[in-house]
């Protein structure tokens, strides 16, 4: 019997479907040469949902997340209105407890970026710290958001940063901000030297945050894989997206115990939305990305064989890198080498 995943596929808002339908394009040439099967089952979600439904992420499609092995989520918009619904990956990350947020960065051929041959990886705990949610009026005009870091969750990323490292270059930087922040850094920073004595090869440092902004601009070659809390990965990985290229580069998994989700760093980018000008890119990485984790590792090393050829190639180019293709001719580029290898 033909091994079978099935997959959510949530086309999200914005430019979302034309990057999803891209990918899931990569995707179906990908499968024609393997032998493997992906079952797309689409479900909607995103705000052009909360009209209809009253929320980004119908009972419906969660059901239906519930019956796959992972997610192909495209960008979505975040409402902002007070009360309305938190953003749907935040949702989806505390409901499946994907509590390893990994954003690789790294230099592509023909791709303008601060510096050549930069590759490093960003690895945001996923779950909690100023993502909680737990947020308040306390007055009127007087707000607090609780900044929740615990020694478990803190323990579940520094564990799954340090396994990373030591299959790459064997240097882990964690960024915090402990000379302020002495309690919740604190704890992270505890985790860090607790899972430090299980890889004695791995070579680790730290930064303050407002220096890791800095240093990441000034000496990107330094850095292998960054560990850090929430918020401060949201910033870094944009950070090194940029550095290394272009946001429609760059392509997130979230990863759990028992699930995996997969989608670009950029969000819905609502100003392109239908203009057929985007970077599939960071979407099909993304889906490069989810065959890793199903485990169909020679599927997801010729998505980024093709990506990467294309790329160096130079004839197709989106507008983001320099050059005027569409996103449907980036993406029929690309099926076209998969087809050809
Ligand atoms: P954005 O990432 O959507 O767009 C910022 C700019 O980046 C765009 O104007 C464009 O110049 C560039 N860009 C983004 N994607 C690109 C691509 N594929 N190709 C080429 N260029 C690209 O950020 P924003 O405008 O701050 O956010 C828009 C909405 O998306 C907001 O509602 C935000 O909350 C949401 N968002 C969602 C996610 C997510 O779903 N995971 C992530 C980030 C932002």
């Amino acid at each position: 019997m033909v091994k079978t995943y099935s997959v959510a596929v949530l086309k999200g808002d914005g430019i979302g479907p034309e990057v999803t339908e891209a990918t899931t394009k990569v995707l179906q040439a990908t499968v024609e040469k393997s032998d493997f099967k992906l079952n797309f089952l689409y479900g909607e979600a995103g705000y052009h949902c909360i009209a209809q439904y009253g929320t980004n992420l119908p009972k419906e499609t969660l059901e239906l997340i519930k019956k796959t092995s992972a997610c192909l989520k495209g960008p979505m918009t975040t409402p902002e209105e007070p009360g309305a619904p938190v953003s749907v990956a935040v949702t989806l990350r505390k409901i499946f407890n994907l509590y390893a947020n990994m954003r690789p960065c790294r230099s592509f051929p023909n791709v303008e970026a601060l510096k050549p041959n930069l590759d490093f990886v960003v690895v945001r705990e996923n779950t909690e710290g100023l993502y909680s949610g737990a947020e308040a009026l306390l007055a009127p005009g007087v707000g607090v958001a609780l900044r929740i870091i615990t020694r478990e969750a803190s323990l579940k990323i520094v564990n799954f940063a340090f396994k990373l490292t030591s299959q790459r270059k064997k240097h882990l930087t964690y960024v915090h901000k402990s000379n302020i922040l002495r309690i919740t850094d604190g704890i992270f920073k505890d985790a860090v030297k607790e899972v430090q004595q299980e890889y004695p090869d791995v070579t680790v440092d730290d930064l303050y945050i407002d220096a890791a902004t800095m240093q990441l601009i000034k000496k990107p070659e330094a850095f292998d894989v960054i560990v850090t809390t929430n918020l401060f990965g949201d910033i870094l990985s944009d950070e090194g997206a940029q550095v290394t290229g272009s946001l429609g580069l760059a392509a997130g998994a979230n990863i759990g115990e028992t699930y995996g989700m997969f989608e670009p760093v950029h969000g819905s980018a609502p100003k392109y939305a239908g203009k057929n000008r985007v970077n599939p890119i960071a979407t099909i990485m993304a889906g490069s990305m989810m065959l890793d984790y199903l485990g169909e590792k020679a599927a997801s090393a010729e998505i980024e064989n093709a990506v990467i050829s294309v790329l160096k190639e130079g004839k197709v180019r989106t507008v983001d890198i320099g050059g005027s293709a569409s996103t449907d001719e980036m993406a029929n580029a690309i099926v076209a080498k998969l087809k050809a290898d």
